[in-house]
């Protein structure tokens, strides 16, 4: 019999966000027999596409969140930029998993660093940056090079400019926009992995396997399943991962983001809590994929297999790269996934690849 927390089959999931990480967890979700309503700022989303309603509103308009809790039995949120007061606001009505205070850590570079460091668990060094005149004494304590980050709202290397020997800080400044944000050191690093663990409404955590993501103009181009790195650090990273989940007490996914230094260090770098674009090989080499686990957990049910059935490898198609879905397809064990977006804009994830490489 069900528990009063858990979310039937049936039920309706609402999802904050409508790209296509809240896409395949539609699909993931329609097949365990849920719908979704999206709620999304954007006009034909990858998700609305594919999900059984969607409103168009603003995060912040407090009647649309209204009439949208009152449709929805649980909300998620595929993106981490969904402002606090929204999923607080929705929380007073519905669960909210994962909770408000894994997006306010996720939102935030510096929250994210500090949360970490308060674990125990390795970060770059680090030093937050409130005003133009801070700038000199933080590159002064933590050296160069080193990297000057927003604290908000950047992804896929935006919001970011490089601290060099001779660089101005000033013009480094006006290069991030002047907003608050934090310095690190460069990471010399070997490889940079990540972890995505799952928690259920009991506490049970399952993580993939570390995979290693390589990167192509700062965006993620292509995941190797597994990461190739000796037991250790396997264990290390997963066991970062599950402190991290555990420690926000987060009922969901938790995708941590980490750099394998030379010298064979772990070290966090940036934490998400939602699917991931480095699980997307689940989809095709897993028992469970992230986003059936994801439904899983925020429902209440018991979390899925993490098993793989092989060595894999994703390949994002980003831009023009998704005009080559035919020869993709000629060969036939390549598994395609289009997100049914209009336009390849330069820069724009439209899809991906998983293929299995070794059984
Ligand atoms: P982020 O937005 O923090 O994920 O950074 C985007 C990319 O910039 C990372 O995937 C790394 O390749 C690189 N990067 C970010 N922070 C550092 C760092 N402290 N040291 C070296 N490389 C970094």
């Amino acid at each position: 019999m069900a528990g009063k927390d858990i979310i039937a089959p049936g039920a309706t999931i609402g999802m904050l966000g409508g790209g296509q990480l809240g896409r395949m967890t539609a699909l993931a979700a329609a097949n365990l027999g849920y719908k979704v309503h999206v709620l999304t700022p954007e006009q034909d989303s990858p998700a609305s596409q594919v999900c059984a309603a969607t409103t168009i509103a603003d995060y912040t308009d407090r009647a649309a969140l209204e009439a949208f809790a009152a449709s929805i039995d649980v909300v998620t949120y595929e993106f981490e930029n969904v402002p606090v007061e929204a999923a607080e606001f929705l929380m007073e009505r519905v669960p909210v998993r994962p909770g408000p205070e894994a997006l306010r850590v996720a939102q935030d570079r510096l929250r994210e660093k500090e949360f970490a460091a308060n674990l125990g668990i390795g970060t770059a060094p680090f030093r937050a940056v409130g005003a133009a005149d801070e700038l000199a004494s933080a590159i002064a304590a933590i050296g160069t090079p080193s990297v000057l980050k927003t604290r908000r709202m950047g992804y896929d290397g935006k919001g970011q400019t490089k601290i060099l020997p001779g660089t101005n800080p000033d013009d480094a400044w006006a290069a991030i926009g002047g907003q608050p944000a934090i310095l690190e050191g460069f990471v010399s690093f070997h490889m940079e992995i990540s972890v995505i663990v799952a928690r259920g409404l009991d506490g049970q955590t399952l993580c993939y396997p570390p995979v290693e993501n390589r990167h192509v103009n700062h965006i993620l181009d292509t995941t190797i399943v597994p990461a190739p790195i000796p037991p250790a650090l396997v264990a290390e990273a997963e066991e970062i991962a599950r402190k991290m989940a555990e420690a926000l007490d987060l009922v969901g996914l938790l995708a941590v983001e980490m750099f394998v230094t030379e010298d064979g260090r772990v070290l966090m770098n940036e934490i998400a809590p939602r699917p991931h674009n480095s699980g997307h090989w689940t989809m095709d080499a897993c028992v469970t994929s992230q986003f059936e686990q994801m439904v899983r957990a925020v429902c209440g049910l018991p979390l899925g297999s993490v098993e793989r059935y092989g060595d894999a490898e994703m390949k994002n198609l980003i831009g023009d790269e998704a005009h080559d879905w035919l020869e993709i397809l000629r060969d036939p064990a390549a598994k395609l996934h289009l997100y049914g977006k209009a336009e390849a804009r330069p820069g724009r994830k439209m899809g991906h690849v998983n293929r299995i490489v070794r059984k």
